[in-house]
């Protein structure tokens, strides 16, 4: 066993649970939590890393690339990781009541922690623009939904002043503790493939998960279980990327409604991540993005919603320029079964109705 892999066993490894307990549990030592903190958790965490091995027969080269699938956490996206410490922690200093804008699932993730921890939860998203999965779960969980006349950029301003004003917590990604959590992710993935990966290829909408990544995985670095950085490489929708044209979008649009945002919080921590990591941020069209999100369900059985699918479109973008054996993770935001309108309306899967029931009939339309 080479010196850095008996490091990294020796340090890195999280516990070996026969049940994982939640991000907060398992990285505990990590995070600023402490014996007081009441932990609200839905044992969020600890996701698959799973090998796209379609996806590398397209790439070639000796690339060997993975889905870290954020979808299967327990509201179905990363937000959870954040959503756990930053509940757990306004718990602790005995707060009543969360806020936050969102274009779906910071509200839904917002919603079945707050209600966990008996807290209320406001949410305010845009009408008309958060997808179904979404919005049916914040009601669910018991939010109080409000939905306004305006775009995500206006909702997030509004619940910015509010929180200034009335005791209620912000827990969008401006909350500190939604980055904490977050960063686990990073510790994940280091502690699964027990080495660190070339390329980190992330989806980017207000920016704290890209912010929260490189937080993981610099922290491993610092405390010396890994010896090296990746590059992270960040992708947004081509009517949306504020972050790649470096300037304010006013109307921002994409059918990868969780990262329509034309004016990212995390503005300027996005822009010292690519720096300090020697990443780069890169535009992807729709079109692109659908295709991703159409080889990923249909080559991986993956189902993830669009925002994550421009991770892999990123990715296909620069086919041509990845290192010959480069080893890249895929973050896959939010699972599939959020937006099931855009699945049904984008497949290219054969789908005949109204058939007589006789298995003749139905013998003939399956090709026998
Ligand atoms: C929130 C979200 C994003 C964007 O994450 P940021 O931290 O805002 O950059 C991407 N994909 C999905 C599915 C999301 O819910």
């Amino acid at each position: 066993m080479s010196f850095y892999k008996k490091i990294i066993n020796k340090i890195s490894r999280k516990k070996q649970y026969k049940h994982w307990p939640g991000l907060i549990e398992g990285y505990k030592k990590w995070l600023p939590v402490n014996d007081n903190t009441p932990v609200i958790t839905l044992q969020e965490g600890g996701t698959p890393l799973i090998p796209l091995n379609k996806i590398n027969s397209i790439i070639g080269n000796g690339v060997k690339v993975y889905a870290k699938y954020d979808g299967l956490n327990p509201t179905g996206s990363f937000k959870d990781r954040g959503m756990t410490l930053a509940i757990s922690k306004a718990k602790e200093s005995k707060k009543e009541a969360v806020i936050c804008a969102s274009t779906g699932n910071t509200s839904a993730s917002a919603a079945a922690y707050a209600q966990r921890a008996n807290m209320r939860s406001f949410v305010l998203i845009p009408d008309g623009y958060v997808a179904q999965g979404k919005l049916a779960q914040a009601l669910v969980y018991g939010a109080e939904v409000l939905a306004i006349r305006g775009n995500f950029d206006k909702a997030l301003q509004i619940v910015q002043e509010i929180s200034n004003k009335y005791p209620v917590t912000l827990v969008n990604s401006v909350n500190p503790y939604r980055i904490e959590g977050q960063k686990t992710a990073a510790f994940e993935i280091v502690d699964t493939l027990k080495y660190v990966p070339d390329w980190i290829c992330i989806p980017m909408g207000n920016a704290g998960n890209i912010t929260a990544y490189w937080k993981g995985f610099k922290e491993y670095f610092e405390a010396g279980i890994t010896k090296k950085l990746p590059k992270m490489m960040g992708f947004q929708a081509t009517g949306s990327a504020p972050l790649v044209f470096n300037k304010t979008i006013n109307e921002p649009e994409t059918i990868a409604t969780a990262i329509r945002i034309g004016n990212p919080v995390n503005r300027d921590k996005a822009f010292i991540v690519k720096k300090e990591s020697k990443g780069n941020f890169f535009d992807v069209s729709d079109d692109e993005i659908l295709n991703a999100y159409k080889l990923l369900g249909k080559e991986e059985g993956i189902f993830c919603e669009p925002a994550s699918a421009a991770s892999l479109a990123g990715l296909l973008k620069l086919k041509n320029e990845i290192p010959k054996n480069s080893v890249i993770v895929c973050v896959l935001t939010g699972n599939g079964l959020k937006d099931p309108d855009c699945a049904i309306s984008n497949n290219n899967s054969k789908f005949k109705s109204d058939i007589e029931p006789s298995i003749e009939i139905i013998a003939k339309a399956m090709g026998f």
